[in-house]
C-alpha cells in the first residue's frame, strides 16, 4: 500500500463519522439499557466535529501528527459525556505517535492504532473484565500487534484486530459494569453489551474497510 496521507485520515475521519450517524439510534438503544441513553449522540457528536475540524485543515500545510490533535481538540469539544475525553486523549496519543512525518507507512498506521487504544486504557483506567470500551480496544490493539509481530499487512492486522474487537464486544454481555455510569446496576449489568465497546468495533470496523 502506499503512503497514508493527510487527505486520506481526512476521509477516513469522514467515514466514521458517516457510520456513527447511521447507528446513532443503535448505539442510544444500548446505552438506554444500562446507562443514559445518549453514546449513540455523542459518538456522532464527537466524530461530526472532528471530521469537520479535520476536513478543514489544508492538506499541503497539515501532517498527520496535526490532524490527529484537531480531531483530539473537536471531539473534546463537542462531547460532553464521558467518550469525550477517552476518545481525545486517544487522538492524542495517535498524534504524538506519528509526530513530525509527513505521511504515514503501514507501520507507522499501527503505532497509531495502537497508541489510540493504549490512550483509552490509560485515560480511562479500566481494565479488560470491567465492561467497557476496552474490552473491545486492548483485544484489538494485542490482536493488531500479534500479527504485525509475524509480518502481516496492515490490512491482516487490522482484520485480526476486528475479529478481537467482536468477540470483546461479545463478551461484555456477561460481564458486570464496575465502571463508568452503568457500575451503578452492578449484576443487572449482565446480559447487556456495553455500548461504548459496541463504538469501539464500529469505529475499528471502518478503519478496516477503509484500508481494505
Ligand atoms: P456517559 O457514560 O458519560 O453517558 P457515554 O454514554 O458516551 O458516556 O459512554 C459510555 C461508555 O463509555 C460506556 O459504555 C463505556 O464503554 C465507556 N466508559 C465509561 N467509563 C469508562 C472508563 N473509565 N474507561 C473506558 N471506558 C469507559
Ligand atoms: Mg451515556
Amino acid at each position: 500500500m502506499n503512503e497514508i496521507t493527510v487527505e486520506d485520515l481526512q476521509r477516513l475521519f469522514q467515514d466514521i463519522a458517516e457510520v456513527m450517524t447511521a447507528e446513532r439510534d443503535n448505539l442510544c438503544q444500548l446505552d438506554g439499557v444500562i446507562g443514559d441513553a445518549d453514546h449513540g449522540i455523542a459518538m456522532e457528536l464527537g466524530f461530526t466535529a472532528a471530521a469537520k475540524a479535520v476536513g478543514a485543515l489544508d492538506p499541503i500545510a497539515t501532517d498527520p501528527a496535526a490532524v490527529f490533535n484537531s480531531a483530539a481538540k473537536s471531539f473534546l469539544n463537542a462531547v460532553g459525556a464521558s467518550s469525550g475525553p477517552l476518545y481525545a486523549t486517544a487522538f492524542m496519543r495517535a498524534g504524538a505517535t506519528v509526530k513530525g512525518k509527513a505521511s504515514l507507512s503501514e507501520s507507522d498506521m499501527l503505532d497509531a492504532f495502537v497508541a489510540l487504544a493504549k490512550g483509552i486504557q490509560d485515560r480511562g483506567k479500566a481494565e479488560v473484565g470491567e465492561k467497557t470500551m476496552v474490552d473491545a480496544w486492548a483485544p484489538a490493539a494485542a490482536a493488531c500487534e500479534n500479527a504485525r509481530t509475524q509480518g502481516k499487512t496492515l490490512q491482516v492486522c487490522l482484520a485480526e484486530a476486528l475479529k478481537a474487537a467482536e468477540a470483546g464486544r461479545e463478551a461484555t454481555k456477561a460481564m458486570v459494569a464496575s465502571k463508568g455510569r452503568s457500575a451503578r446496576l452492578g449484576e443487572r449489568s449482565i446480559g447487556h453489551v456495553d455500548p461504548g465497546a459496541a463504538s469501539a468495533a464500529l469505529i475499528i470496523s471502518t478503519i478496516r474497510r477503509f484500508f481494505a
